[in-house]
């Protein structure tokens, strides 16, 4: 007859009375260490493989089950994909400037909503609102939780019981869950859809205006492109449309973009300054995607209706706290010095460093891995395009470079580089393994070429 391996589990006394487990006791709690001694025979009860098979191993399964448990669970990676701004790997990386100003602020006490010179109350609506006028041209700014919160509150405050004017082209999607349709719904604001998913003019506007009108909007295809048969009405056209219905006209702009970055071959996306010219009432935009900031919705515009928007009780519940203040306070300050900006801001300093400064990277990392014994048959380097990602230059392709690697199993391969101490994320392209370089900061370098090297081995 065959053991039945069940009757054989030890107790949970047992084992944390063995001399591996009760070292493990000396940096972990009693509890913690006794719930995960629980769920490691829970574990070798019902799993098919057979339970381990003598103390050693016992430990060996309580250790790791510890370490995996005490883990946080956002921790760092190497984004290896050759996506920049990847929304799943948390967008833009921030700069030295802005961490240093989260430590400053987070570390003690603040003037979040005080006044130095008047010893009184301040507002947390005056950070950044010199800054971003300053930069982008507009009369008045507020800082949100995100994009999408942006949208919500402006077309709360404005539109909220009436009709929101949009074009088919732009009822998007736009990754993280974010489905304009729905975002517009919840605002209160009633969606009237005109033009096709092509093509939209300006007298499908002029059609559906009426005194039910609260508001027209205009979404910025940030993260596909529409080619062939196609017609949109640009924002300047939709102002003189908005102003006679007298209604605002909200521009969610996306991307963030502050600076030109067509001398890097990145062309075709408007800048903010651009979107303010353009003359919405309002533009919207997130600050983690090209600005290269902290998670935020910031919204520039007319200052009597930036003025609605701060008093609107969903303000509130939408503001953003004193670290992504003093992140985004930083960040916008290094654009004052464009030059400084694109250096000291990674998402730019990534998007646009010379692709011959990746190749000699990766033929760095190449020859890192081949002094650690892997072959050049297995790794190359080898030549890519990364895109910018984070709903922004849909349509560009930048040349990037990448370590390629050839091995029997690249899903195993890939597998292993997102499990190790530190998860390095890449593709698997033709059966290779590919770690582009263009979103991995270069101080990264040697750390990626260990994790490499170690999942090789
Ligand atoms: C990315 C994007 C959003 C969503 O921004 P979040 O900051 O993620 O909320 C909204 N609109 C446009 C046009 C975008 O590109």
């Amino acid at each position: 007859m065959k053991h039945d391996p069940r009757r054989a589990l030890p107790a949970v006394g047992t084992l944390l009375e063995l001399d591996g487990v009760r070292r493990l006791l000396t940096t972990a709690p009693r509890d913690l260490v006794t719930d995960v001694v629980r769920s490691v025979i829970e574990h070798a009860r019902q799993a098919s493989a057979p339970a381990p098979s003598d103390d050693a191993a016992w430990v060996g399964a309580i250790e790791a089950a510890l370490v995996q448990r005490q883990r946080s669970t956002l921790r760092r990676v190497i984004n290896a994909t050759g996506v920049v701004l990847h929304t799943n790997l948390g967008r833009a990386p921030l700069a030295n400037a802005a961490l240093d100003a989260i430590r400053v602020v987070a570390q003690g006490f603040s003037t979040l909503e005080y006044d130095v010179t008047t010893g009184a109350r301040g507002s947390r609506h005056a950070h950044c609102t010199a800054l971003l006028t300053e930069l982008t041209g507009a009369e008045d700014a507020l800082v949100v939780n995100n994009c999408a919160a942006a949208l919500v509150l402006s077309l709360n405050t404005f539109a909220d019981g009436r009709e929101a004017i949009i074009s088919r082209g732009e009822l998007v999607e736009i990754g993280g869950s974010f489905r304009v349709p729905d975002i517009m719904a919840k605002s209160g604001a009633k969606l009237v859809e005109v033009g096709t998913t092509n093509r939209t003019h300006a007298a499908d506007y002029r059609s559906a205006i009426s005194q039910h009108t609260g508001a027209v909007v205009s979404v910025h295809r940030s993260n596909f492109t529409l080619e062939g048969f196609v017609a949109s009405v640009p924002v300047r056209e939709l102002v003189p449309i908005a102003a006679e219905a007298d209604v605002p006209l909200l521009h969610d702009f996306g991307s963030g973009l502050l600076l030109d970055l067509s001398p890097w071959g990145l062309t075709g996306e408007p800048s903010a300054r651009d979107a303010v010219k353009a003359g919405a009432s309002l533009v919207m935009m997130s600050g983690d995607k090209l600005l290269g900031g902290p998670q935020a919705g910031i919204i520039v515009g007319k200052a009597t209706m930036i003025d609605a928007l701060r008093k609107n009780p969903l303000a509130r519940a939408l503001r953003v706290d004193k670290l992504t203040l003093a992140a985004l306070e930083a960040t916008l300050a290094l654009y004052r010095d464009p030059a400084r900006a694109v250096s000291a801001i990674p998402a730019l300093s990534m998007l646009t460093a010379p692709v011959m400064s990746l190749e000699a990277r990766a033929g760095h990392l190449v020859a890192m891995l081949s002094a650690s014994g892997v072959s050049s048959r297995v790794a190359r380097v080898t030549r890519t395009e990364a895109t910018v990602g984070g709903g922004a230059f849909p349509g560009a392709r930048i040349p990037s470079a990448a370590v390629s690697l050839e091995v029997a199993s690249p899903e195993l391969l890939e597998a292993k580089l997102r499990n190790g101490t530190v998860p390095v994320i890449g593709r698997i392209a033709e059966g290779k393994v590919v770690l582009d370089l263009r979103g991995v900061c270069p101080e990264l370098d040697d750390e990626l070429g260990a994790l490499v090297a170690r999942a090789l081995a």
